[in-house]
């Protein structure tokens, strides 16, 4: 999840002293960067995908399934066996925020070649395998995005009571410390957030309403916790760590474009895309044992991260703070980067004035100047003592310290100091899926519209205060089905600054209702089209292929992932989100109470791991895939 330099992280009140010099040699640090990098053209195209998994226990004596905080072990053993002694080992694994949480990347990045389509999903495998192999008995590897127990009593093994201190990292009153990764990184991370802020974070996630739950719910030990009492809001789950949210699990997808123009262009591009996505991709809809009402986690970890003071909140005037700020650092993005993103620029962007300033006089663009001085508003949540005074030709600790704990739906990725690495765009809000198979599909489907928004010269900007709106629906129960999205009518028409440079005559942003650029869409219409509304997204992809020269093997596979976000969109096929909802629903045990009881996780765990090794279909899922990855 980011940054990950060795040394000793200082506390909030000490790293506060130091948050202008950071801020003032990230600018530095980002300008030396730039400058040296800024005309380079013709990087290759490659990519990368990153499967966030969790460590559990499936107990079958007991019945329980808890989480194995044994994830430091794990990925030493698993570094020492690959990457540290062979660098073209085809897997990297890196740490993430819960000690039972590990990353896992291929070992080296994709190139530009449609035959590479037909690999992700067997180094996914590899990945699985290889760190299943160094697991317990009974222990299992696992891609769920989020959960169902996380919090709740015994969720762990080895088992650790919360300790709500004011001296813990936490504080919470359900997530022991012990669950946070050892590195001194992420507890740092977790208090520090918790010490700017002035409170612990609050979570509010609404409970779904089912036949028996108690009306109005309200938990019992609200009433032994003031904070808790003050912080929680009635018929919601109520939670109060950072792990809640950034213990859950996902899919990234990390671009390298050939140019920082073609960069800033498919940022722009895929931002439009994040809330449609992650609505097919939803796969968390139970959060401290309960049925919430949503199905995504966004707001959970968004929440979780909220290091904003009551001050920049707005809840109290501004007195001790400089600014307003209307989002976590956790959030969905604010600007658009690209010359043809200007004018749907329309969310109220809080920069820091000064460092906006230097950067123009510097001679960065507008749009790329307020872009970095919006993420500059932010204050370094901790510093590392041993690295406060830094190399800034050569260093860019500064830049990234605050660059890597901005964690919006899209991150720009000016290329790290003295490397051959290009510029880079990450796309962050996809869940993670049950198989390898899905995460694949839905890897390569996005990488697949990259090419297509590439070769066609595509245009699907928005306002973007409507993909903010997309992004609050996309969360909702069931809003692949439900939910209606903005989506840009004409996809043909656009200005495209890579490759023309010159914006189309009907590029203005039209205002009067029906002449309105974009109208409001179903899923299924945005990906499968609808005659007289939209193409369809699947159709566009279907003919860029028919175009392209790709061996029969692939293209099959190519199909069959196409073919699983084809029925997610149409409803054929369940989201993870609703399958899980629908078996707790059918489990003998569930009482029509919104209550997760450690036998129905238990069972859900045993068949999810099942279904994940291959063990059994899951037809209703994702249907009847003839790829066989072994
Ligand atoms: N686990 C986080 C999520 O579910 C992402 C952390 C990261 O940036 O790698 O979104
Ligand atoms: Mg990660």
């Amino acid at each position: 999840m980011g940054l990950l330099s060795q040394g000793s992280p200082l506390n909030w009140d000490e790293s506060k002293k130091y948050a202008d010099h950071v801020r003032k040699h990230g600018i530095i640090q980002f300008l030396n960067i730039y400058n040296k990098v800024k005309d380079r053209q013709r990087d290759v195209l490659k990519w990368g995908d990153e499967v966030e998994y969790m460590l559990v226990e499936l107990d079958d004596k007991d019945e329980k399934v808890r989480l194995v905080l044994n994830g430091g072990d794990v990925l030493d053993t698993l570094q020492d066996q690959g990457e540290n002694i062979n660098p073209n080992h085809p897997t990297l694994w890196r740490p993430e925020y819960g000690s039972y949480m590990i990353e896992g990347t291929p070992g080296q990045p994709y190139g530009g070649t449609m035959s590479e389509f037909n690999t992700v999903e067997g180094n996914m495998g590899k990945r699985r395998r290889e760190a299943s192999s160094v697991l317990n008995q009974n222990e299992t590897l696992c891609t769920i995005t989020s959960f169902p127990r996380l919090g709740c009593p015994g969720f762990t093994k080895p088992e650790h009571r919360p300790t709500p201190v004011e001296k813990g990292a936490s504080k919470s009153l359900f997530f022991p410390d012990e669950a946070i990764n050892r590195h001194p990184r992420f507890s740092a991370l977790t208090r520090n957030i918790r010490h700017r802020r002035g409170e612990k974070v609050a979570i509010n996630v609404p409970i779904f309403k089912d036949k028996c739950t108690p009306f109005p719910f309200v938990e019992e030990f609200l009433e032994d916790d003031g904070e808790a009492a003050r912080a929680a809001l009635p018929d919601h789950i109520y939670m109060d760590a950072m792990g809640f949210g950034m213990g859950n699990c996902c899919l990234q997808v990390t671009f390298q474009a050939c140019s920082i123009d073609e960069a800033r262009y498919l940022y722009d591009q895929l931002a439009t895309f994040c809330p449609i996505v992650m609505a097919l991709s939803a796969a968390s809809p139970f959060y401290r044992g309960y049925v919430s009402d949503i199905d995504c986690r966004w707001g959970v970890i968004s929440a979780s991260v909220d290091d904003r003071t009551q001050e920049e909140r707005g809840l109290k005037p501004l007195k001790n703070n400089k600014y307003r700020i209307f989002k976590s650092r956790y959030d969905s993005i604010d600007s658009y980067l690209s010359s043809c993103g200007e004018k749907y620029n329309d969310i109220d962007l809080t920069i820091d004035k000064e460092v906006y300033e230097q950067l123009l006089s510097a001679g960065i663009d507008k749009l790329l100047a307020q872009h970095i001085a919006h993420l500059f508003i932010r204050d370094p949540i901790y510093v590392f003592k041993e690295r406060i005074h830094l190399d800034d030709e050569n260093e860019a600790d500064h830049f990234e310290n605050l660059q890597s704990t901005n964690w919006q739906t899209m991150r720009f990725k000016p290329p790290p100091p003295n490397s051959d690495i290009g510029w880079r765009v990450e796309f962050r809000p996809m869940e993670v899926q049950l198989t390898d198979f899905e995460n694949a599909a839905y890897v390569v489907f996005v990488v697949l519209l990259t090419r297509v928004i590439l070769s066609y010269k595509l245009d699907f900007l928005i306002p973007l205060s409507k993909v903010d709106e997309n992004m609050k629906v996309a969360q909702m129960r069931n809003a692949v089905q439900e939910g209606m999205f903005y989506f840009r009518k004409d996809i043909f028409k656009g200005c495209n600054p890579v490759l023309d440079g010159t914006p189309s005559a009907q590029n203005g942003l039209e205002t009067d209702g029906a002449n309105e650029e974009y109208t409001l869409m179903s899923i299924d219409t945005i990906i499968n089209g609808k005659e007289g509304v939209f193409q369809g997204l699947i159709p566009i992809l279907n003919c860029y292929l028919e175009n392209m020269e790709v061996d029969v093997d692939t293209r099959c596979t190519i199909l069959n992932y196409l073919k699983l976000i084809k029925k997610r969109a149409s409803g054929d096929l369940m989201t993870m989100a609703k399958w899980m909802r629908e078996f707790v629903a059918k489990h003998p045990q569930y009482k029509q109470d919104s209550v997760i009881t450690d036998k129905i996780n238990y069972d859900l765990f045993r068949k999810c791991d099942r279904i994940a090794k291959g063990e059994e279909q899951c037809p209703e899922l994702i249907g009847n895939p003839v790829n066989k990855f072994k």
